[in-house]
């Protein structure tokens, strides 16, 4: 091992200057105009894997911009098959204004490099790249088995993935899911993300008469959309931000004593959070932290709403129709579809007849987690432990990223998100930079968690 750490700190710059390469490609997945250029990054990427050692490397056709994969697999059958997942398509770069330099002429100042992909999601994909060169080059070999796929789609929703991977299970097939493409909690706190939630978003439509109506003529007489649409909401949370809907928990599973101790190692600032957001009190369902509800509970929020007249003024009208959207965020093991159900169900229930009432689900997805106690997971713990020499924090991510999913239940693997960026990085935004400090760490980390995976007896 000290070998591989050797190297990796004496090729600290060159590993740099191949980053700068590639971010100089302006891999914008979005712009039919950048099709050369996703091929260019995709060949980049093919002689990258190549070159550190990888084996079958191929760049493999899709509808849609090509994906890379590259593996080593002579580990033998008793070791665990990691699967590392990247991008290496970027986002567009408007408003292109508002770069301070141009964002495929890589400038590094203070030791963060700026450039379109920087943290997301080229830096942190070549970490791996970089690790699996370390190992291969020092020992002739990998400590466990590793495949590795690079897309090219992520940024426009990753149409062509799922495809892929049904089509490939075999190719495929893994252990575990690794992927850096997340941040981490806070600067120089490695963190280990084991769940996403998922969503389930609704549209409820109120249609009441049959055309605008004078509230002096008709109010009274007549029930309003936009009140039925409030008493509806009304109903759907109690006021300690408890959700209403029968049945809606049933499938929660509990934060668990050790995930909720996890939660509490978590560095946050409740005056400061506050503050930022100019609120007087926090909110959220009793019983939990900002920090557990944040992530770890379940939601319903109300995204947007409307009706009746809303220019300026008055304008005494009794609104034909109103409607509104609404979205949950949905914790692992709760299953969209049923929580869909439980919506439309409720609604309808509590819907008065006076008006006519239409709730629809019109987008979805499941949330994942791996267990924080399996063995890969606390196999990272480590890892991480000694390539930032800071004691990692567990996390899970509010939000949602799809394609961990589509891991999950097509390849049946848990996914380990290791997010070397940080939450401020612009990413997706002009300006959008890496920290190479977390980049060297984070190369670091992933050669120490190679060599962890291959005795995960000792973490069972
Ligand atoms: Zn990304």
């Amino acid at each position: 091992m000290e070998n591989i750490i050797d190297y990796i700190n004496k090729n600290k710059k060159r590993y740099v200057d191949e980053l700068i390469d590639f971010l100089k490609i302006p891999s914008i997945s979005n712009n039919p105009e950048n099709k050369p250029d996703m091929l260019d990054a995709a060949k980049w990427v093919e002689n990258q894997l190549k070159g550190v050692g990888l084996e079958n490397v191929k760049i493999y056709e899709t509808d849609g911009h090509p994906v890379v994969y590259g593996d080593w697999l002579k580990a033998g059958k008793d070791k665990p098959t990691i699967l590392v997942y990247g991008h290496y398509d970027v986002q567009p770069v408007d408003p292109i204004e508002l770069w301070s330099n141009p964002p495929f002429e890589p400038v590094i100042k203070d030791n963060i490099i700026y450039a379109r992909g920087a943290t997301d999601d080229k830096g942190q994909l070549f970490i791996h790249i970089k690790s699996i060169e370390a190992h291969i080059k020092n020992t002739g070999k990998l400590p466990v088995n590793v495949k590795v796929l690079i897309e090219g789609e992520e940024e426009i929703g990753s149409p062509n993935l799922s495809k892929f991977l049904k089509n490939q299970s075999k190719l495929l097939a893994s252990d575990y899911v690794v992927i850096s493409d997340t941040s981490m909690y806070a600067p120089d706190l490695p963190s280990i993300c084991y769940g996403l939630r998922g969503l389930a978003f609704m549209q409820i439509d109120i249609v009441g008469p049959n055309r605008d109506l004078h509230s002096g003529s008709y109010g009274g007489g007549v029930n309003n959309p936009i009140n039925a649409l409030a008493h509806i909401i009304s109903k759907l949370k109690d006021d300690k931000g408890k959700i209403l809907i029968p049945g809606f928990y049933d499938d929660v599973i509990p934060l668990s004593d050790n995930e909720r101790e996890e939660y509490e190692k978590l560095p946050f600032d409740e005056e400061g959070f506050k503050k930022n957001l100019e609120i007087d009190e926090i909110f959220g369902e009793e019983g939990y932290s900002t920090k557990e509800r944040i992530s770890g509970r379940p939601t319903l929020d109300c995204n947007g709403i409307w009706g009746g007249y809303q220019g300026e003024g008055a304008k005494t009208v009794l609104p034909s129709k109103a409607g509104a959207k609404v979205s949950m965020r949905l914790v692992p093991n709760q299953q969209p579809e049923i929580i869909e159900k439980l919506f439309i169900d409720y609604v309808n229930k509590i819907s008065p007849k006076s008006v006519k009432v239409n709730a629809r689900a019109l987008h979805s997805g499941k949330g994942s987690m791996t267990a924080i106690d399996t063995p890969a997971v606390k196999a990272a713990k480590v890892a991480l432990q000694k390539g930032f020499n800071v004691e990692p924090v567990f996390m899970r991510e509010g939000g949602s990223i799809p394609i961990v999913n589509s891991f999950k239940e097509i390849l049946g693997a848990d996914a380990i998100l290791l997010g070397f960026g940080l939450a401020d990085e612009n990413a997706h935004s002009p300006d959008e930079h890496y920290d190479l400090s977390n980049f060297h760490r984070g190369i670091l980390s992933i050669a120490y968690y190679l060599t962890e995976l291959e005795n995960l007896e000792k973490y069972k």
